[in-house]
């Protein structure tokens, strides 16, 4: 099959591998898009905590179930799939107590083990999931950041009629934004610098601007969302969160980065500050929702396709952050 390799940070090439045999317990997908996000570029850059080289990368995908491993019901064959990238241990105490996002030993699809930037993928079949009938190319693709999406809701206080401000209007910020607009009925506040990614934040109906001085520098929000990672925006962020209010980082920061905060603040406001990672009970209502919301909510955040062999130039894209996801297709672009 064809894949993408990462031999080593910086180091990129398309190679010829052996196909995938499934062993006990899995499936062999065959892929029909992959996203690429973020954690792929700091694969790629050496920029994360794990020496998983040479690795396939892809942990957003979807595609069909081609083979079975010899213990697994033969009925998964030919399914339509989508797959939860993550394999908690089930054994560590984060796990034991239900947290298996956080797990001690942390294995990833595509991340600590090869992805689906390939033709084809082996996977546990515990994580597929049959996608609805009818659920779009796009919105199978984008089931796995969509999962983190609501995991982040998932983690923040709610109130009926929280007034919700989020920073970024990439493609994470647009689904937190989307999510919010379910949630209540007051207009979403999207922080976003980008005059384009303004303008489609505007398109889904949410006040848009370059900060919120431009409503009014007094302004408070019951819920602040950070989807950007950028110290710049997570302090001010925090300075707008209502007494009482949640603030949440969801965007990835620089790991050496330092937010300044003032304690006295936090005590005397009960500013609740809440973190979110990856996923976690999540994947099957992500599936569906991606169904119900359809490509009139999720078409317009996958603005590019390209094929295998051109994820060198995915990558530019993805860093020249004119688009938003950037979806790579093995059996061709589309
Ligand atoms: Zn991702
Ligand atoms: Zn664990």
């Amino acid at each position: 099959m064809r894949a993408v390799v990462i031999e080593g940070p910086g180091s990129i090439a398309v190679h010829e591998l052996p196909d995938p045999t499934p062993g006990p317990g899995d499936v062999v997908v065959a892929v029909r898009a992959a996203g690429i996000c973020g954690t792929d570029i700091h694969l790629l850059d050496g920029e994360l905590p794990y020496d998983s080289y040479p690795i396939v990368p892809g942990h957003e995908f979807y595609g069909e179930v081609v083979a079975t491993g010899a213990d697994v019901d033969p009925a998964w064959l030919n399914r339509i799939v989508t797959v939860d990238p993550n394999m908690p241990c089930r054994a560590c105490p984060e796990c034991r107590r239900g947290r298996a996002n956080l797990c001690e030993r942390y294995e990833a699809l595509g991340v600590t083990t090869d992805g689906a930037a390939a033709e084809l993928v082996r996977v546990p079949s515990t994580l597929a999931y049959v996608l609805p009938p009818d659920v779009s190319d796009v919105g199978a693709l984008l089931t796995e950041p969509l999962a983190c999406a609501i995991h982040g809701v998932d983690m923040l206080p709610r109130h009926p009629q929280d007034r919700y401000l989020v920073y970024g209007a990439g493609t994470m910020g647009l689904m937190m934004s989307l999510l919010a607009a379910d949630l209540t009925n007051e207009q979403v506040t999207v922080v976003e610098l980008n005059p384009a990614r303004r303008a489609l934040a505007e398109s889904f109906g949410f006040r848009a601007v370059a900060s919120p001085d431009e409503i009014d520098p007094d302004a408070r929000w019951e819920t602040v969302v950070d989807c950007t990672g950028a110290v710049a925006a997570i302090e001010d962020g925090l300075g707008r969160v209502r007494r009482g209010g949640a603030f949440q980082c969801f965007g990835v920061a620089d790991p050496a980065a330092t937010i300044k905060v003032s304690p006295f603040d936090v005590y005397r406001d009960e500013i609740t500050i809440v973190g979110s990672m990856a996923v976690q009970n999540s994947f099957d209502r992500a599936s569906r929702l991606a169904q119900t919301w359809g490509d009139d909510k999720l078409g317009p955040l996958v603005t590019h396709g390209f094929a295998l062999d051109e994820y060198s130039q995915a990558v530019d894209t993805f860093r020249g952050g004119t688009g938003l996801k950037i979806a790579i297709r093995p059996g061709g672009a589309s």
